[in-house]
């Protein structure tokens, strides 16, 4: 590990800001020893018991006389610990000065700057924490719904760790099962691998590919889900965005090309996070501000997954319409066909066809509001939201784990495919081996230090 584990690590915890409290976290080998160079109480807090509170004063290390705060310290002795470490945590007045001296203070006394995330880190290498527990910590901080929050808990409590290592022993068992013919039959050449043992091996891959159907809906309650509002200019995008977010926001004029840039606004629809952006409508601009809204518009919709493509139904398409749909491929697309207060001019399943995949056409009226609320719900629809629930819980929501599953799930249908044809125990164990491994990647009994310093990083300091 390039990051030290035996330095004794501090930052500060909290968010910076002013608040009544700040704490400065301290853990390490001697974390107990800095902490007395710095905190002058009734008695050193070298003597004290695990889990007990001390009041006192923080001080410049050596120098008595300079006082930085009135404190608070809590004692968590190795091994019950956040860190199974030694770990002091220091409860400091808030604000950006108090918390700062006292780390400034912990490290004069010997502790050194503790990376992001190296905290989490080190109760993941100690044990107290697998891999997936730890990256919820991360989630359940960033965590911006109710939903986000609910799947962070329960992964931070073990429910992904445990399902996936029971999929993992029922592996270990089929491998079990196929090396054992292998090496009973070892004089008498190659060995098959018994249906039974195929049937186990579909049933874990089945298993994995349940929970890897619910990951995109996951996955947007984890990350939310932007959704660019496209369509050519004047169909009605920017009323339709007020519309839904429920406030004036965009600026609506009766001149087509009006919305010049993007305007995000969030909702939350389903336990999803939706980032709605009023884009400019997509036509060749005629004039450079324009053309600079038009090509954020097409940014927008490159980088999102979903689009809300909206049609003004009550005038025949046009050219720029057709424009639009062929940017829309590859992509989740709800399309409302907006205006229904006026005579249509256009049908469902006209603008339907120009879209792969049969999108789902609403009628809908931005001026009356008229399916206004059958468009929300079609989107949260396309969000996965028949899955939510369980799913939403427990199936995979962050890409590493994702691509780790499908890796997995892969390698276990390469390993029934080539049990049931007859191919040697060998080649499906090495398949199964592999399965295995990918799914131990998740919970990090198979991790290179590299991941695991790329994972952490992201973390920020003093978590
Ligand atoms: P954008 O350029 O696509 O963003 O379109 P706007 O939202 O600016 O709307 C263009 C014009 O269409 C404005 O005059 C709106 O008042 C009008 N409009 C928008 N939605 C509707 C609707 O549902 N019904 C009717 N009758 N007019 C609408």
């Amino acid at each position: 590990m390039r990051w030290n584990t035996q330095d004794t690590i501090a930052a500060i915890a909290t968010a910076p800001g002013a608040a009544g409290l700040a704490v400065v976290r301290l853990s390490g080998p001697s974390a107990l020893a800095c902490a007395d160079r710095v905190f002058r109480g009734r008695a050193p807090l070298s003597q004290a018991e695990s889990h007990t509170l001390h009041h006192g004063w923080a001080h410049w290390p050596g120098d008595g006389d300079r006082r930085l705060d009135e404190v608070v310290a809590a004692i968590f002795r190795a091994p019950r610990s956040y860190t199974r470490d030694d770990v002091v945590e220091i409860s400091c007045h808030g604000g950006t000065l108090p918390a700062r001296r006292v780390l400034d203070a912990l490290i004069a006394a010997g502790a050194r700057l503790a990376h992001g995330g190296e905290f989490t880190l080190r109760a993941f290498l100690n044990g107290r924490l697998d891999l997936a527990q730890a990256e919820a910590v991360a989630d359940l901080i960033a965590a911006e719904t109710e939903a986000a929050r609910e799947r962070a808990v329960a992964q931070l409590g073990g429910e992904l760790s445990r399902g996936l290592r029971a999929l993992g022993e029922r592996i270990a068992d089929a491998v079990a099962e196929v090396e054992a013919r292998v090496d009973f039959a070892e004089d008498v050449g190659g060995v098959e691998v018994p249906p039974h043992v195929v049937q186990a091996v579909r049933s874990v891959h089945d298993d994995l590919g349940a929970l890897l159907d619910g990951a995109a809906y996951a996955r947007a309650v984890r990350e939310g889900v932007r959704v660019p509002i496209v369509g050519r200019p004047h169909v009605g995008k920017s009323s339709l965005f007020n519309a839904l977010v429920g406030e004036e926001r965009a600026i609506v004029t009766p001149n087509p090309g009006t919305t010049r840039d993007r305007v995000s606004e969030s909702v939350e629809l389903v336990g999803v996070r939706v980032v709605l952006s009023d884009t400019a409508g997509l036509r060749s601009g005629h004039d450079a501000v324009e053309r600079i809204g038009v090509a954020r518009a097409r940014a927008a919709l490159a980088e999102s997954p979903i689009a809300l493509w909206t049609v003004d139904g009550s005038a025949p398409l046009e050219p720029d319409d057709h424009a639009v749909a062929g940017s829309l491929a590859g992509k989740r697309v709800l399309i409302a066909l907006n205006k229904s207060d006026l005579p249509g001019r256009v049908e469902a399943r006209e603008v339907e066809a120009l879209v792969p995949g049969g999108p789902r056409v609403v009628a809908a009226s931005a001026r009356t509001g008229e399916g206004v609320g059958e468009l929300r719900e079609a989107l949260a629809d396309l969000l996965g939201a028949s899955q939510a629930g369980d799913v939403a819980r427990l199936a995979p929501g962050n890409e590493r784990h994702v691509e780790a599953l499908e890796r997995a799930r892969a390698a276990l249908g390469r390993a029934a495919s080539a049990g049931q044809a007859g191919a040697p125990g060998e080649i499906v164990a090495l398949e199964l081996r592999e399965g295995m491994a990918a799914l131990g990647e998740v919970t990090g009994q198979s991790v290179s230090e590299d991941l695991l310093e790329r994972i952490f990083s992201r973390f920020c300091v003093g978590k």
